[in-house]
């Protein structure tokens, strides 16, 4: 099967209206690119969402690749500037909170609380029904990996095609169209179609853990990688049979997770859902 082909049956899962308003989160990178043109080509209803980190010059290059692909596609793109809204880069934002009382904490992880958090928002502004990002079968399988190495393998829970915690009016589903695609079709498909697209790796991405778990994952096969999926998938349902939230093992309230059902959670400062009384990305503010 194709690329093209592979993404269409991996959106059967899901069942999306051609007419819902779909978010393409664009990071100017290969895979959500690939993602949204092929979105782009099987008559979804979509539009770009890029936030400008403000990270020197690799941010200006990403943001030019996002503006050459959307004009190319004929999409609508919102910027969200982030020095403009939050009032610094991220690599401020970062660093004020490493320096501050969030030291050890990973950049990759500041940077993705940060990143969902705006996503959804804005998503929600947009009035979008989904938000697609472009999480290839490379990702998904090393951050299931990650979790079991490190011993939650139930922080894996909510993930997959379609994100599991749909069901709150304020939290718009995450979809990933490109859940099932090795990372190198990917990258092959994208030189194919010539997409507009920065293939460096972003400077920051510092993860010394995800790097070497990255570097094994290089070394299997896709088949392999696949299988990795394919028993998470069975694991994170006997887990969710069981009863285990991703709370009860994080130190939290020991209540329903946000959506599942029950009350939803929003958080007691900004209002956006969270599965504790303050949500993650406040969390992080303080730590400043
Ligand atoms: P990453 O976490 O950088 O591997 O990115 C995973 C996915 O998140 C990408 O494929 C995009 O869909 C989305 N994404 C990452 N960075 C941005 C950004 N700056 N603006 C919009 N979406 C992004
Ligand atoms: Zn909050």
């Amino acid at each position: 099967m194709n690329v093209p082909q592979k993404v269409k049956q991996t959106l059967a899962k899901i069942k999306l209206n051609k007419r819902e308003r779909i978010v393409v989160a664009l990071s100017g990178g290969k895979d959500s690119a690939v993602m949204c043109y092929l979105l782009k080509k099987a008559g979804y209803n979509i539009e770009g969402f890029h936030i400008d980190l403000s990270m020197s010059e690799y941010s200006d290059r990403c943001l030019k690749a996002v503006r050459d692909l959307c004009e190319q596609l004929e999409i609508k793109l919102y910027i969200y500037d982030i020095k403009k809204e939050m009032g610094s880069g991220m690599c401020y934002l970062r660093s004020a909170i490493q320096t501050g009382q969030g030291k050890g904490l990973k950049n990759c992880a500041i940077c993705g609380v940060i990143k969902k958090w705006i996503m959804n928002r804005e998503a929600r502004r947009l009035k979008a029904s989904k938000i697609a990002t472009g999480h290839n079968l490379d990702d998904e399988a090393q951050t299931f990996l990650i979790n079991v190495l490190k011993g939650s393998p139930e922080l894996s829970m909510n993930s997959g095609v379609m994100s599991k915690n749909a069901g709150d009016k304020k939290f718009i589903p995450r979809i990933k169209p490109l859940f099932y695609i090795p990372e190198e079709e990917v990258r092959k498909y994208s030189k194919k179609e010539k997409l507009p697209v920065i293939y460096d790796k972003c400077p920051c991405a510092l993860d010394s853990y995800r790097i070497q778990v990255r570097k094994f994952m290089n070394t299997i096969p896709d088949k392999d990688k696949l299988n990795i999926l394919k028993n998470a998938e069975r694991v994170m349902s006997k887990i969710k049979n069981s009863g285990v939230s991703p709370r009860d093992t994080q130190g939290g309230h020991k209540n329903l997770r946000a959506g599942d059902s029950g009350e939803p959670n929003y958080c007691k400062n900004c209002g956006e859902p969270s599965r504790k009384e303050i949500c993650k990305m406040c969390e992080l503010m303080r730590l400043k």
